[in-house]
């Protein structure tokens, strides 16, 4: 049944870590070494059964795979599952034995924080392996990663302007942003600079508050973002929001945000082409997160980050450029553009050997 299921979704590798005393019961998945090692964060998750905890961690790690190719870095894709409740059965024990485990992959499989997980948690895993990215900027690592996320999404979506209307000009067009947190507030801030209409929403009315009074954004109710007269809608907060309730209703031609998952399911993907509302791949466009994080593997520095952050722009444009070559939908080019990269990069890598992760600037211990 297990190998069934890997045959299929084309695993490498599934690792069960049980540790009694540190009550630690986790799953690391494996999906693809091809382009390098597998990185991914580690979510922790009060699962219902241990098969919805496999699932999500086969899911979760194939889509880290697609996501790192079309980044274009040096990594596969992989992910981690602590099953518990993140808010009671957190403990030292509980991340230093999972540590080991990741440890003993021996650079197979590279972690960070996904949700559940803070850097706190993060520096106990590092206390027994370097296979750690996203630890704390005091040991060299790069820290909070939503402002390059948001700046990446500003890139992905000049990308997508000039593809449906052949200029940049952010600040020509309205935007509907929905969330308000880390990310969405962030890029509220730099479409504002570019002088754009925004309306906001998010259940949060504090933030609200903050993007009407600093950034003089229009709030609207959380259901009504989906009427509001927007040329763009920018998803920043949950994901499958756009479906069949909502499609109806988006005034917006233009798809673009930071939020994971967006589309509800492929059909709705394929509605949104029919319509002729042009979809920036939520993976390719929210990039810039785990870009940030794979720069720790060879010396993290801002300036590089930023820099990698304006690939987003060529990766949509490549996308783009598929969907338009292969007469598809945008969210399959984004797959076919992370297939066709494993493809022809994996052979490379494969005849010139392949790199190890060097983790440079780095300190070690507490
Ligand atoms: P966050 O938790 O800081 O912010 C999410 C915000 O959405 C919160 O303010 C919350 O109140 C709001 N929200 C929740 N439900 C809502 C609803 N129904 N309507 C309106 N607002 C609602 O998270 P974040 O780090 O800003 O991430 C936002 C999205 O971007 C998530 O989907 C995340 O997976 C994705 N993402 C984030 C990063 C990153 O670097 N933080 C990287 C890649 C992808």
């Amino acid at each position: 049944m297990v190998f069934e299921t890997l045959d299929h979704t084309g695993h490498e590798q599934i690792v069960f870590c049980h540790n009694k005393d540190a009550g630690l019961k986790a799953i690391i998945a494996i999906h693809s070494t091809v382009l390098g090692p597998a990185l991914g964060g580690t979510r922790m998750w009060n699962y219902a059964t241990e098969e919805e905890a496999l699932n999500d961690v086969l899911r979760l790690s194939r889509g880290m795979t697609y996501k790192n190719a079309v980044a274009g870095l040096n990594l596969g894709g992989g992910k981690a599952v602590i099953i518990g409740d993140a808010s009671q059965d957190k403990s030292e024990a509980l991340f230093r034995a999972f540590g080991q485990f990741v440890e003993s992959l021996n650079g197979r499989y590279i972690t960070a924080e996904d949700v559940g997980i803070d850097v706190n948690d993060m520096e106990y895993v590092y206390r027994e392996t370097e296979y750690v990215t996203g630890v704390h900027q005091v040991h060299g690592g790069s820290g909070d990663p939503s402002p390059f996320t948001a700046y990446g999404t500003l890139q992905g979506l000049m990308a997508t302007l000039n593809k449906k209307h052949g200029d940049e000009e952010v600040g020509k067009y309205s935007y509907a942003v929905q969330g308000l947190g880390h990310v969405g507030m962030e890029f509220v801030k730099l479409l504002k600079e570019r002088g754009a209409k925004i309306f906001v929403t998010d259940i949060n009315q504090k933030l609200v508050d903050r993007a009407v009074n600093e950034f003089g954004a229009e709030a609207v109710g959380l259901d009504e973002i989906y009427d509001v007269p927007a040329d763009v809608y920018s998803p920043c907060a949950l994901g499958g929001t756009v479906n069949e309730n909502t499609l109806d209703r988006l005034k917006a031609k233009i798809i673009c945000g930071a939020a994971n998952n967006q589309l509800a399911n492929n059909a709705i993907g394929d509605e949104v082409t029919k319509r002729g509302i042009l979809y920036a791949p939520d993976y390719a466009v929210n990039a810039g997160g785990v870009m940030n994080v794979a720069l720790e593997l060879d010396g993290y520095n801002r300036e590089r980050a930023m820099r990698m952050m304006r690939t987003i722009y060529h990766n949509l444009g490549r996308i783009y450029e598929i969907a338009e070559r292969d007469g598809i939908p945008t969210y399959q080019a984004a797959d076919r553009m992370a297939e066709e990269r494993i493809e022809k990069i994996g052979k490379l890598k494969l005849s010139m050997g392949r790199g190890t992760p060097r983790f440079q600037g780095r300190i070690r211990g507490n």
